[in-house]
């Protein structure tokens, strides 16, 4: 028998307010610099960066920090694929995506409101750490309000020293460039996001060559999501065993959840990953609206991940491995409530056509495969469908699945497939119930 203690089982929440890492995500303070330096912003950001480029990416990558932008790829391992020096004196960009157009995701814009400082701050740190030139945060044309605070905020680190030539004293220069989109889902995605930037239609490039080869104006970069960034400040300062100590192998850390739809509070929210389905909407969101038995499916990471139907969701560990082994994903965690009064057809239609108007046309499965997707559940909703159809349609879903430049094929083919696996003999009653009469009649 072993004398070994026994591994300490993991901690999947609630959390306390202490482990916090966004303290201001409600706006209860002020967004400002001064209020952001009170609650521990650039606090002696100079000495993170004495830690060292390579260290501070060896830290990253110890938090085992996940991207929170819905790949969920490592992002120490991301931040190490940038090269170390330059051999042909092409600078090193890092490009931070707050395009945020994923249908009901909504943490980043509660980060830019109320603590744009955690996100500048750590614009700097991991652009130092990759030996970048410069950040560019590419903001959606309809944060309004949003880029008028981060334009603000930044113009305030500028006046601190904090950014610039010498930037916190460091010796470092760094500059931050906020750069509003137009408002298509596309340049959410990374390579079209760098066409949007330098000025181009918003298409998606084919890969390789890779960002961190050839990235914005064909210089190495990188792509991140502004949570991603925005908590790595944190991160360095408590030590990556404390981020390590929140959630499951590997799914560490916490996370901000974004609670919509039908429950009694809709919230977005900061909580430990690995957090079950359960804790997290009777813990911050009331519960569902008209109890338990009401609810019908939740989607849980975003409008381009599977549905999860009640029966399979309320125990279910909140983290990207809980949900992949229920047929789904976490996704940005925005988690899309529906209770037993939504049309569920209807509803993965409504998305249907989403992903359909937003293709950008590139290729031939995505441009084709997502109208014709709608067009059939179109179909299925009103009842006009033939059964046969069903299937159909779940091959023709396959087909688009994996055969596009982009992840917008699978994103308009996941929630059509999630239907169909969970709803069918409710899209066969629906037909039936269309087909009923006639029957009768043709008797
Ligand atoms: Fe464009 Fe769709 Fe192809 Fe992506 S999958 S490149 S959105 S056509």
């Amino acid at each position: 028998m072993s004398d070994a203690a026994p591994a300490p089982a993991p901690f999947v929440g609630p959390l306390s307010d202490k482990d916090r890492i966004f303290t201001n995500v409600h706006g209860f303070q002020d967004w400002g610099i001064d209020a952001a330096m009170k609650r521990g912003d650039w606090d002696n950001t100079k000495a993170l960066m004495e830690i060292g480029q390579d260290a501070i990416i060896d830290r990253i990558k110890a938090s085992n920090l996940r991207g929170r932008g819905g790949a969920g790829f490592p992002t120490g391992m991301k931040w190490s694929f940038m090269p170390k020096e330059s051999k042909d004196g092409r600078p090193s960009f890092l490009v931070i995506n707050a395009d945020e157009s994923e249908p009901g995701s909504c943490k980043d814009r509660e980060i830019i409101r109320h603590d744009p400082h955690k996100l500048i701050e750590g614009a700097l740190i991991a652009g130092f750490a990759m030996r970048a030139r410069a950040a560019y945060i590419y903001i959606r044309g309809e944060f309004i309000y949003e880029a008028k605070v981060l334009f603000a905020a930044v113009q305030q680190a500028y006046d601190r020293g904090f950014l610039g030539k010498n930037a916190c004293g460091s010796g470092y220069d760094f500059d931050v460039f906020v750069h509003r989109g137009a408002g298509a889902y596309i340049c959410g995605e990374e390579t079209a996001q760098i066409e949007s930037i330098e000025g181009k239609k918003g298409q998606p490039r084919l890969k390789p060559p890779f960002p961190a080869g050839a990235g914005l104006y064909g210089c190495p970069t990188t792509v991140n999501n502004v949570e991603s960034i925005a908590v790595s400040p944190t991160i360095l300062r408590r030590g990556p065993e404390w981020f390590n100590s929140f959630g499951r192998e590997g799914n560490k850390g916490t996370k901000l959840f974004q609670i919509s739809g039908h429950v009694n509070k809709p919230c977005v929210v900061e909580e430990s990953m690995g957090i079950s389905f359960e804790e997290l909407i009777e813990k911050h969101c009331g519960g569902i609206r008209g109890g338990w038995d009401n609810l019908l499916a939740v989607i849980p990471g975003g409008s381009s991940v599977p549905l999860v139907p009640a029966r399979q969701i309320r125990d279910a560990p909140m983290d990207f491995d809980g949900l992949k082994a229920l047929g789904s994903g976490l996704g940005t965690a925005a988690v899309i409530v529906m209770d037993k009064s939504t049309d569920i057809v209807r509803a993965i239609s409504r998305l249907s056509y989403f992903y359909k108007h937003e293709s950008c046309g590139q290729c031939t499965p995505c441009r084709e495969g997502t109208g014709w997707m709608w067009r059939v559940m179109e179909r299925l909703r009103t009842g006009e469908a033939d059964v046969s159809e069903i299937d159909m349609l779940y091959d023709v879903t396959k087909q688009v699945e994996g055969h596009t430049i982009c992840a917008l094929g699978d994103a308009a083919a996941w929630p059509i497939q999630g239907l169909i696996k969970h709803f069918r003999p409710e899209i066969e009653q629906r037909i039936a119930d269309k087909r009923g009469p006639l029957v009768e009649a043709a008797e």
